[in-house]
């Protein structure tokens, strides 16, 4: 690998910087080049200063310590209170249709009239989670190691033992609860999955069970069932296809074409639409301060679980997840001799400290950019790391770690398969 290498200068501060083709050249004394891909910010100067003092704010919160457990906190609250609003409209629909039928008549013109208050209860209906039908589950039987570690995380924790665990090519690895039930399903995306060491993976599996016991996942629920209504009824006045050709039929059948109809449309459309969507800003809003709160107080569970450290690396070692897909896809398109999840953990493994140090400050100006749903990255190690390290509560052993990867490999392949045949050649 050394003709790879070299060394250059900093075009901006004159700094002697290595050079490694296989990565992005940045300087760490000036941070030029930490964003190659800078140039198509859109975001003004002043937004960008306002959403990092925000992140520092609530970050400074948590740092003094004065926020211990996760609770009501006022944003939380907020996002409850206005979800719960948007709830009860299906409820509102089924209890006006059920009135109409029962006081208006005469019933032949009730019974129409109800079909739009009972539409509307079913369109906006709440729905549970429901796992995609070709999803690769593992159950307990499967695999009594991985269950063994998820049962350990859980009872340290405190919450429920998980009931089934999802396999996929994601780069990410999540929690939910899924169906009336809600039965916790642990989702693991085999980019991330396989880059990570042993205690590393502690750590992010502890981050999510640490969710459904601080209560984010009911919260998510809810709010996540309000956007949707929000959503549905963005869609439904919304101007569309179908608006067109139903104002062309009235044309073709009333020759002389009554312009009413299609004001009233888009009427509807200006105010019920406007209004669902406004409300849904509103909601996102207040609910951005609640979950990046959640995501600190997550990490604080992992790092009692799985050790200050790990659950530090485990957090970097995330912002490697894109480029472990992209290893993963290389490897089933061109690399026929190399087991692909074994390229995924070379590419991983291979990663110098310094691109590691690049994502990390990539993610000081990325991740306040945008209204991500994690707090920067940067900070949340720094939080970590800043505590008095924790020393873990659940080891998981070089031997077992090897034998959830053979329980896991079965389906693993098959994932890998249906990649494969998705891949372009
Ligand atoms: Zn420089
Ligand atoms: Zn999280």
């Amino acid at each position: 690998m050394q003709t790879q290498e070299g060394v250059t200068r900093c075009p901006q501060c004159a700094q002697q910087i290595r050079l490694d083709r296989r990565y992005v050249t940045w300087c760490d004394k000036c941070d030029w080049n930490v964003d190659p891909s800078s140039a198509e910010a859109d975001q003004p100067a002043w937004r960008q200063r306002l959403e990092q003092r925000l992140a520092d704010t609530l970050y400074r919160e948590l740092e003094r310590g004065s926020i211990h457990r996760p609770g009501w906190d006022a944003a939380r609250l907020g996002a409850y209170l206005l979800s719960a609003v948007v709830l009860l409209l299906p409820l509102v629909g089924l209890l006006g249709g059920i009135a109409l039928l029962t006081f208006y008549r005469p019933l032949w013109l009730s019974i129409p009239l109800s079909v739009i208050p009972f539409g509307m209860a079913v369109l906006l209906r709440p729905r549970a989670h429901r796992l995609d039908p070709d999803a690769h589950l593992v159950h307990r039987e499967q695999a009594p190691a991985l269950f063994a570690l998820l049962d350990e995380i859980a009872e340290a924790i405190g919450t429920k033992p998980i009931a089934a665990v999802t396999i996929d090519a994601e780069p990410n690895i999540w929690f939910a609860p899924i169906g009336w039930r809600f039965r916790p399903v642990i989702g693991i995306g085999l980019p991330l999955w396989t880059g990570l060491g042993p205690q590393e993976r502690v750590a992010i599996l502890a981050h999510e069970l640490g969710h459904g016991k601080n209560g984010d996942t009911r919260h998510g629920w809810v709010v996540g069932a309000a956007a949707q209504v929000l959503d549905e009824l963005q869609k439904t006045f919304s101007e569309r296809p179908y608006d067109r050709y139903r104002e062309d039929v009235a044309h073709a059948v009333w020759l002389d074409h009554d312009p009413t109809p299609a004001l009233v449309t888009r009427i509807l459309n200006a105010v019920i639409g406007g209004a669902a969507r406004g409300y849904g800003w509103l909601l996102e809003k207040v609910n951005f301060r609640s979950n990046q709160r959640a995501e600190y107080l997550a990490d604080r569970k992992a790092a009692e679980i799985a050790g200050s450290d790990a659950t530090a690396w485990a957090l970097e070692r995330t912002l490697l997840a894109e480029s472990s897909c992209r290893a993963l896809e290389r490897a089933l398109r061109f690399d026929k001799d190399v087991e692909p999840l074994e390229a995924v953990r070379r590419a991983a493994a291979e990663v110098p400290a310094r691109e590691i140090e690049r994502q990390v400050r990539l993610s000081r100006l990325r991740d306040t950019r945008i209204d991500s749903t994690h707090p920067p990255t940067y900070l949340r190690t720094k939080l970590v790391r800043t505590r008095p390290a924790q020393h873990a509560l659940v080891v998981l052993g070089t031997d077992q770690a090897r034998a959830i990867d053979q329980e896991l490999r079965p389906t693993a392949e098959a994932v890998l398969k249906e990649l494969r045949q998705e891949l372009p050649r």
